[in-house]
């Protein structure tokens, strides 16, 4: 039986504004969309943390054994600098600035992006789509909405009819914003503009002459509108309706909103059962973002270079600090915060190096099942990581019972603490014991004392003692130690 028929999930959706059971649309299978980011510069760490809540949010739904189809993508054309589809696709103007291609601009930062989700641990989305691949679904939907009738071309681009869309569904109910007060708080639109109302928004917008990036359509020359490519990309590969899409609260409006417009207008479906926003990481109380400086890259995080802090974190620590909040709450960053999750984190991760050589006992005194229990239980709750990490920290403080003799555990007890402990912290949570780097030397290490381990065996069996020794003595010189038990031989590393 797999684990989500015992574990039940609840997820917070915010169309409903409640916290829902989770039921997949199709059994032991889940379909998650998340936008993806718009690569013309460098992520700043605000970016990471709402792709590492989703990250999480995959590995857990993996660990509790559905088939994930996690679909991420990339924007690489159609974002302009303005959400009133005013202004430069920020690609280009970046491209036109740095005076290189705006493939070069595309290529650099989307090699950056996965530079530092590695870093970071992440796990690899399923399916990594790019709105450029997808030009030719994104003009077959807008023929489908025009069709339809909730869009109209003006001069070679292509508006959404909000007010014709709102007269047969209901334009803004994931933000939860009407479309009459919408209109009462916009300023009439100047005799220049294409659009017939001021919500209307781009599905396709003409190519002036000097727009690099174009592609050909039934009007003429142009590029897709920003909301137009997640609609394509996610119903191309997960179908007209899917599980989950995820992406940051500052996307629920317009895009996520438009998004679902799009799809009921050229499909006649709503797309989505569970909307999953991700909340925001402030600095100095302020929202990062990379327009107004107030950002910190995950490089000046690693390195220490930056005026927000007084030494360098690991990954796997940054990691920590973030998932120490809910995802649904805002964070602030400060360098205080990043010292005490350190800190946490090498408890942690001591605690899991002494739980290997702790002794056993032939009864338990404290109740390893209900502590694992309520692991899940807080991970069943909308994925809330800061209640399980407190029982991860519960679980560090019977580990110290036990080697100070306080609490007694029996070896599957031992087992079972352990296992659940591993399973939240590394496949759930995503650390890592120390850097990549030290990971590898770490396996190494562990296979090399295996190696002499068993060699040590050999040696017992021969009834050859003195080689048996010269390998225990030896070890224990480079601080390694080696423990004989029932169930063979262990070895701490001081
Ligand atoms: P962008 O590349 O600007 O489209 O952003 C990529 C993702 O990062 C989107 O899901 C945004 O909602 C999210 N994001 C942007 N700024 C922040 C922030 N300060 N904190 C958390 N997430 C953010
Ligand atoms: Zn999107």
């Amino acid at each position: 039986m797999p684990l989500y028929t015992e574990q039940q999930l609840t997820i917070y959706n915010s169309i409903t504004g409640k916290k829902e059971p989770f039921e997949s649309l199709l059994e032991g299978y889940v379909g998650m969309y998340v936008c993806g980011p718009t690569v013309y510069s460098n992520v700043h760490l605000g970016n990471v943390r709402t792709f590492m809540s989703f990250d999480m949010i995959f590995r857990y739904l993996k660990h509790l054994g559905y088939k994930v189809r996690y679909v991420r993508n990339i924007t690489d054309a159609g974002h302009l600098t303005d959400d009133a589809d005013e202004g430069e696709d920020k690609i280009a103007k970046k491209a036109r600035l740095e005076k290189i291609e705006p493939m070069e601009v595309v290529q650099q930062y989307t090699v950056d992006f996965h530079n530092i989700l590695n870093k970071f641990n992440f796990l690899p989305p399923s399916i990594e789509p790019t709105a450029t691949g997808h030009i030719i679904e994104q003009i077959e939907l807008i023929k489908k909405i025009i069709v339809n009738g909730y869009a109209y071309e003006k001069n070679g681009s292509v508006y959404f009819d909000v007010v014709k869309f709102n007269k047969d569904h209901e334009y803004g109910k994931l933000s939860g914003r009407k479309l009459e007060d919408m209109i009462a708080n916009t300023r009439a639109l100047t005799s220049q503009s294409e659009k017939e109302n001021p919500q209307d928004f781009a599905l396709w917008k003409k190519a002036e002459p000097q727009h690099i990036m174009r592609w050909p359509s039934p009007w003429g020359d142009g590029f897709p509108g920003w909301h137009l490519e997640c609609t394509a990309m996610s119903t191309k590969y997960l179908g007209e309706q899917f599980d989950i899409h995820g992406g940051g609260m500052d996307l629920k409006f317009p895009h996520h909103e438009c998004e679902i417009a799009q799809n009921e207008a050229a499909l006649g479906k709503e797309p989505v059962k569970y909307w999953m926003h991700a909340n925001m990481l402030t600095l100095n109380g302020q929202k990062m973002a990379k327009s107004t400086g107030n950002s910190i890259n995950p490089g000046e995080i690693f390195t220490g270079e930056s005026k927000h802090l007084t030494k360098g974190f690991a990954p796997s620590v940054a990691r920590f600090f973030i998932l120490q909040t809910s995802y649904r709450s805002i964070m602030d960053f400060s360098n205080d915060a990043l010292l005490a999750s350190e800190k946490g984190f090498n408890r942690l991760m001591e605690a899991l190096k002494i739980a290997k050589s702790l002794q056993t006992s032939n009864k338990s005194t404290f109740d390893v099942a209900a502590w694992k229990q309520s692991c899940y239980n807080a991970m069943n709750d909308d994925f809330n990581t800061p209640i399980l990490i407190a029982h991860l920290f519960d679980g560090v403080k019977q580990i110290h019972l036990v080697k100070d003799g306080k609490v007694e555990l029996t070896e599957n007890d031992l087992k079972l603490l352990i296992n659940t402990m591993n399973a939240f912290v590394f496949d759930v949570l995503g650390l890592e014991n120390g850097d990549a780097f030290a990971k590898a030397d770490d396996s190494k290490l562990n296979g090399t004392v295996e190696l002499l381990i068993k060699l040590r065996k050999e040696a017992r069996e021969n009834k050859d003692f003195a080689l048996s020794d010269k390998i225990r003595d030896e070890l224990i010189e480079l601080g390694i130690q080696l423990k004989d038990g029932r169930e063979g031989t262990t070895f701490t590393v001081n």
